[in-house]
């Protein structure tokens, strides 16, 4: 059937969803047709139209808010500059308290064995905003699995260069894992016992 291939395809895209689970998600969709994928369907349709990433920091923000919240809001250090992978790390920061300064989200890590090299991250973006927002400091909030590092490291020469100084989260963070694993306490304490990159 291939409307039902097509949906498996499209479900087995998402993070974390293996072949086997995005069919057995697709067959419980279509055997309820007035149950899950109604509902499914609205909250794609509404968040299509209401929700986006912001244009300067890559995190979540709504339609009609772009820059986003914390990239407009005046009550944040502008010196500095978190670093992270996804939107929702920049959510779980701000859940920890630990951190007062801007973001930037790269929508991934360098990953060479799926082909993604540093031109797949907004890495142009985060270098015109450091030229033009005055960072002075950049704290990389990445995951430590090979890819997370291979990625802190390429950005920690990248922002040396443009003079910033570059810091990483403490340890104390599951290796192998992103810090989307930490609890907030334990990732508050990472942001401020940051060390040198
Ligand atoms: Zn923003």
């Amino acid at each position: 059937m291939a409307a039902l291939d097509r949906l498996t395809e499209c479900l087995s895209k998402l993070p974390g969803i293996g072949r086997r689970s995005a069919e057995r998600m697709a067959v419980r969709l279509v055997a309820e047709p007035d149950g899950v994928l109604r509902e499914l369907r609205a909250a794609l349709d509404e968040a299509a139209a209401t929700v986006r990433c912001c244009a300067r920091c890559g995190g979540i923000t709504t339609a009609d808010r772009d820059p986003c919240r914390l990239c407009s809001s005046g009550d944040r250090a502008d010196g500095t500059l978190c670093i992270v992978e996804q939107p929702n790390d920049i959510l779980l920061i701000e859940r920890s308290g630990g951190y007062r300064g801007r973001y930037h989200a790269l929508h991934g890590k360098i990953s060479p064995g799926r082909g993604e090299g540093p031109d797949a991250l907004r890495i142009e973006t985060l270098l015109r905003r450091v030229r033009a927002e005055g960072f002075t400091e950049a704290i990389l909030a990445l995951s430590t699995d090979m890819e997370g590092e291979a990625t802190a490291g390429y950005l920690a020469e990248l922002l040396r260069k443009e003079g910033l100084r570059v810091s990483r989260l403490a340890h104390g963070l599951p290796a192998g894992s992103g810090i989307v694993y930490s609890d907030p306490v334990t990732l508050a304490r990472a942001i401020q016992g940051r060390v040198e990159a």
